[in-house]
Formats: C-alpha cells, sequence, structure tokens
C-alpha cells in the first residue's frame, strides 16, 4: 500500500487556517474585509479579551440568504469570482472562498444574515467544523458574526495567543487599516464593554486627526495624482510627523492595505535628504490601480501584491509624493547641490571629456574638513618638529597617467589615481544610498540603455540605489531604460557601460561585500573612477588629493589595494647609498 493518502476536508481546512488565522486580528481582518465586499456602510466590531474571547462583527451589507449561509462555510465557497480569468481583475477584497471555512474550523462561529429584500432572517452554528441546520432568527438587515472559542480544537496553537493586551493591539492595528482606507463608511470599535472609536462617514483628513489626533491634520500635506489609469490620493507628514519607528504608514491599493517595499521606498525616495536612515515619515496613500495590472493572489493573506509594472508604479507615487512636499523641499537648504551646477549649454564641450568633474557635491563642512585632514595627514609622516609642513599642490605630477606624485618636506607621495578617486566616490555612494541621495546631473542627450530581460530585472533590484546615487532613470518601452541623468561625478558620455558594469557586477560579486549597500557603491565607485591612462590637468588632481583627504579611509581603496605610497627622503639617501 502506498503511503500518500488525501487529507480529509476538515485536516485541509486546518492547515489552510494555519495561514488565514494567525490570532484575532486575523479573524477582524476578514470579517470586516466581508462586510465591506457586501456593501456595507456601517461595520461594528465587538471584542471581549483583546479577542482572544470572542470576536463580534455586524454589518448592515445585502447579507445572505439561507441556502448561502451554509455554502459560504464551504471551502472555495465564494460570490466574488467565477473561474479563474476572473482572478486577472480582482476588484473585491476577497475571492479565494478561504476565510469562513478557515475560521470555522479553528473556532466556534455564529452568523446570523438577512439578505437584502427577504422577509425573514436565519443563523447557523458551526461547531468543530460541523454545520448546524439553518433556523429562522431575528435580524433587521445584512450580517451578524461572532467567533469565539479560538482555537480550542487546536491546543497547540491556543498557546501561541499573546496576553489580551497585546492582542488587542492588532486587532486596533487592523482595524485602523480599514478606517483610513474607507473614510466614508462608519466604523465602531468595541473591547470589553468599553468604546474605543465611533466614526461617521468622513474626509480622510479629519479621519486621520480622529484616528490620531487632531495635531495631525496640521502637520499633513495633501496627494493628489491622476494619469489615467493610474490615481493616487492620500496625505503624506511634514518633518513634525517622522518618528523613529516603522507604523504610522499606510498603503492601500483599490482599498486593500497593503505591505509593499517598492511602494514604500518611493515615498522615502521622495522626501530626499529631509529623513535619513531610521526616520520614517508618516504616510496614508491610496493607490488606485487598474485590477488586471495587479496580482493579489500572491499570498494567502493578501497584504502583499505584485505589480505588473512596478516602475509606473514607484514613479506615480514618487511623482505624486514629490509634488506634494516641494514647498518643504524648498525651505531646507540643500547642502547636497552642486555648487556650481553644470550650465547645459557647456554640454558638448564637457561629453568630450574623460574626466568628471571634482569641484561640485562635496558639503561645505567636509571639504573644509578635507583641507585640515590632508594637513593633518602630511604633518604625520613628514618632520613632526616642522610646525609648516603642507602638501605644497603646487608641487604636483601625473606620471603616465596613472600616477599622481608630490613633494612634500619629508619626502615624495605617490597616489594612484583610480583607486583614489574610487574611494572617493565609494564613501559619496555609500552615504547616499545610506542617509542623504545624491543629486543628478542632467544629461542634454539622454542615453536608451536596453537590456536582455533578466539584466532588466537585476536593473529593477539596483534601481533604488542608483537613484540615491544620482542616476536619473525612466522607463523606456520593454526591458530598456531612459538615462537622463547621472550622479555629479561621473564623467559623460559611458553611463551605458556603467550601467551594465554594474549589473554584471551585482550578479556576479555582490555577495562578497558586508553588505548590499557597499557592495553597490563598491561597484559603483570602481566602474565611474578614472581610469588609469585619463589624463589630469593642475587643478583636477589638487582637487582629487583634497577630496581624498577628506574620506574616512585615505590610505586603502574598497577592495584593500594602496591608494598612497609614501617615499621618504631616508629611503632614498639609502638607495642611493647617501647615507
Ligand atoms: P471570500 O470573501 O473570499 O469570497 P469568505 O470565506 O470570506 O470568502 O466568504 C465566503 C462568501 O460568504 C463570500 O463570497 C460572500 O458571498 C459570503 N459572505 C461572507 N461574509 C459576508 C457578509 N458579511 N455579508 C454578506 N455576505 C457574506
Ligand atoms: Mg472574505
Amino acid at each position: 500500500m502506498g503511503k500518500i493518502r488525501i487529507l480529509a476536508d476538515d485536516t485541509k481546512n486546518k492547515i489552510a487556517a494555519g495561514e488565514v488565522v494567525e490570532r484575532p486580528a486575523s479573524i477582524v481582518k476578514e470579517l470586516i474585509e466581508n462586510s465591506i465586499d457586501a456593501g456595507a456602510t456601517e461595520i461594528e466590531v465587538t471584542v471581549t479579551g483583546g479577542g482572544n474571547g470572542t470576536v463580534h462583527v455586524i454589518d448592515n451589507g445585502q447579507g445572505l440568504d439561507k441556502e448561502d449561509l451554509g455554502l459560504a462555510f464551504d471551502r472555495y465557497a465564494t460570490s466574488k469570482i467565477t473561474s479563474a480569468e476572473d482572478l486577472q481583475r480582482i476588484s473585491t477584497l476577497g475571492f479565494r472562498g478561504e476565510a469562513l471555512a478557515s475560521i470555522a474550523s479553528v473556532a466556534k462561529v455564529k452568523a446570523v444574515s438577512i439578505a437584502n429584500g427577504r422577509e425573514g432572517g436565519h443563523e447557523i452554528v458551526i461547531t468543530d467544523g460541523r454545520l448546524s441546520e439553518p433556523v429562522p432568527a431575528s435580524i433587521e438587515k445584512g450580517t451578524s458574526i461572532t467567533v469565539s472559542d479560538l482555537f480550542f480544537s487546536v491546543p497547540a496553537r491556543r498557546k501561541f495567543l499573546k496576553s489580551p493586551r497585546v492582542e488587542f493591539r492588532h486587532v486596533i492595528q487592523t482595524v485602523r487599516r480599514f478606517v483610513l482606507a474607507y473614510p466614508n463608511l462608519a466604523f465602531r470599535l468595541i473591547s470589553d464593554g468599553k468604546e474605543i472609536l465611533n466614526l461617521q462617514p468622513d474626509t480622510l483628513e479629519a479621519r486621520i486627526g480622529s484616528v490620531f489626533d487632531p495635531t495631525y491634520m496640521e502637520n499633513i500635506l495633501s496627494v493628489a495624482y491622476d494619469k489615467e489609469p493610474y490615481g493616487l490620493r492620500g496625505f503624506v507628514g511634514n518633518l513634525n510627523l517622522v518618528r523613529k519607528r516603522r507604523g504610522e504608514q499606510f498603503l492601500i491599493m483599490n482599498g486593500r492595505y497593503i505591505v509593499d517595499r517598492l511602494m514604500s521606498s518611493a515615498v522615502y525616495s521622495a522626501y530626499q535628504s529631509l529623513i535619513s536612515r531610521g526616520e520614517f515619515p508618516f504616510f496614508v496613500l491610496n493607490i488606485t490601480v487598474p485590477p488586471e495590472q495587479v496580482d493579489v493572489n500572491v499570498h494567502p493573506v493578501k497584504s502583499e501584491v505584485r505589480f505588473r509594472d512596478e516602475w509606473r508604479v514607484y514613479h506615480v507615487v514618487k511623482s505624486a509624493v514629490t509634488e506634494a512636499l516641494t514647498d518643504i523641499l524648498q525651505t531646507i537648504p540643500d547642502f547636497s547641490m552642486p555648487e556650481r551646477p553644470i550650465a547645459p549649454e557647456k554640454t558638448g564641450q564637457q561629453r568630450d571629456l574623460k574626466l568628471p568633474r571634482f569641484d561640485v557635491s562635496t558639503k561645505p563642512a567636509a571639504r573644509a574638513g578635507g583641507v585640515e585632514r590632508a594637513k593633518e595627514y602630511v604633518r604625520s609622516f613628514a618632520a613632526r618638529e616642522s610646525e609648516h609642513e603642507a602638501l605644497d599642490l603646487e608641487l604636483i605630477w601625473q606620471v603616465h597617467n596613472k600616477y599622481i606624485v608630490s613633494e612634500i618636506r619629508s619626502g615624495i607621495v605617490i597616489i594612484d589615481q583610480h583607486v583614489a578617486h574610487e574611494r572617493v566616490l565609494f564613501e559619496q555612494a555609500l552615504t547616499a544610498i545610506e542617509s542623504s541621495p545624491m543629486p543628478s546631473q542632467t544629461l542634454l542627450f539622454p542615453e536608451v540603455v536596453e537590456l536582455p530581460p533578466d539584466d532588466y530585472s537585476v536593473l529593477m533590484d539596483l534601481f533604488l540605489y542608483l537613484e540615491k546615487i544620482g542616476f536619473r532613470m525612466k522607463e523606456f518601452g520593454e526591458n530598456a531604460v531612459l538615462v537622463e541623468g547621472v550622479p555629479p561625478d561621473m564623467g559623460w558620455g559611458n553611463e551605458k557601460h556603467i550601467i551594465k558594469d554594474l549589473i554584471d557586477d551585482y550578479q556576479a560579486r555582490g555577495k562578497n561585500y558586508a553588505s548590499y549597500q557597499e557592495g553597490i557603491a563598491a561597484s559603483f565607485a570602481c566602474h565611474a573612477a578614472i581610469k588609469a591612462g585619463d589624463r589630469l590637468t593642475k587643478e583636477e588632481m589638487q582637487t582629487l588629493v583634497d577630496r581624498l583627504f577628506a574620506t574616512k579611509h585615505p590610505y586603502y581603496c574598497p577592495h584593500g589595494r594602496p591608494i598612497i605610497v609614501n617615499l621618504t627622503l631616508d629611503e632614498l639617501d639609502r638607495r642611493f647609498e647617501r647615507s
């Protein structure tokens, strides 16, 4: 006899329940979703013991008749889709038909409902997965579902329930998401006999005020974007609402609260240097996406979705939020802007230069520090007693278009121009990725970069980081991007190669770095840096040396190669057998 057997329905439901019902708040979520799908305009949630006791949801939606009431608790019983094609355009919150069956397999459920237009309602009770016969019951409108004895039949899971206080926190969080996603609906939340929320239909702005605190209304900026078929509505917080913890961030896609890394990063990137790592802005954003442009059937609780066109979504969110933030972005001094912006009319001449301009974009403070550090460094291998030792930048030469040589009091320093520039770019890129994104220099002639599909998808992964470093790119047909801007320190004309090199590197050795971010910064630095063979003017050499000493580690490149070799007079004398 074989070992494989088909599991009984009850066992199947319990397995499914493991995914859908994690805790009382999951039940609250599924029941509210059903009420909204049923067209309810008033939803009342009552819990006892934080939901560990009972969860009771009443709505005034279209209700269920006797027959449907019995069917609703079957697995894959749904009124919302009829065929697989319907999965392409889900417009309801539910569609898998498994929530009620799952809940009923791990708890005791009583459901009372009356279908719109019918005379009387019915009630059924499900205990241990078994349905009672529907009996007439009195109810005026809608549906009332009471869930109790959660996990009574699965003691192992009952043990994982937290204290009522903790479970209630999850319930509130869940309710809050709906309250913000549906300001047009009335909600009540009652916990152990105490009314926690009682909200009438209102504007989202007013909702935010009642859910958080009325002062929020003075600190939020409206977001509005429409470009058929996409739309974005909602609010983002100003800097008063920036928190050290995530939590007050709500993304709602077609009425569904979702967690989406890409959309969140689009919001973060719009804040630019206003916020740094570890700081979390407030936002409630509703995005409208054509249902066929998004797959919501990727996760049993449906909080993660897959956009068909992630780039589009990213740009919609970023541009809409940027616009909302325009005023505050303008009021802060932007240290990260180039000191001398590159004038577009100079571009023709600029393009021929192999060499990037070094004079842009170091924070003034860092520049000053750089000179100081350069002096300090030189002093350290100069005769210590000398007070006046400094790297005399007049005495600087390039040899073999590869090394920068300079005389100092104690001897000669030799700097490898490629690794020196690599170090500068590496630290700059890392800072840009981790805290304050770099501005971008606009290309007069945007470049189209076409990629094979798999490389294109790697570029997606890298996209957010590259944008922070200063690349500005737009989708451009299938598997291609239009590069409109490049990092301020990068030579023009080779953006195509750099992007391709970054993709290759990322695939080949990105994983060898301590962090993802470091890997990307190192790879960018390596490919964007001036090369051996690039001719430098005296001024460029000076700026490079200056900026090198403004870095945290001027002695070694990100790959560990030395940047500076110091030949002391003593050593030279010894070599020439002078001493
Ligand atoms: P789904 O929501 O994925 O369809 P559920 O198990 O959550 O699956 O619900 C099954 C069916 O029961 C729904 O499709 C709907 O027809 C009906 N239903 C559930 N809750 C309600 C409600 N509150 N009001 C009216 N109908 C409901
Ligand atoms: Mg449902």
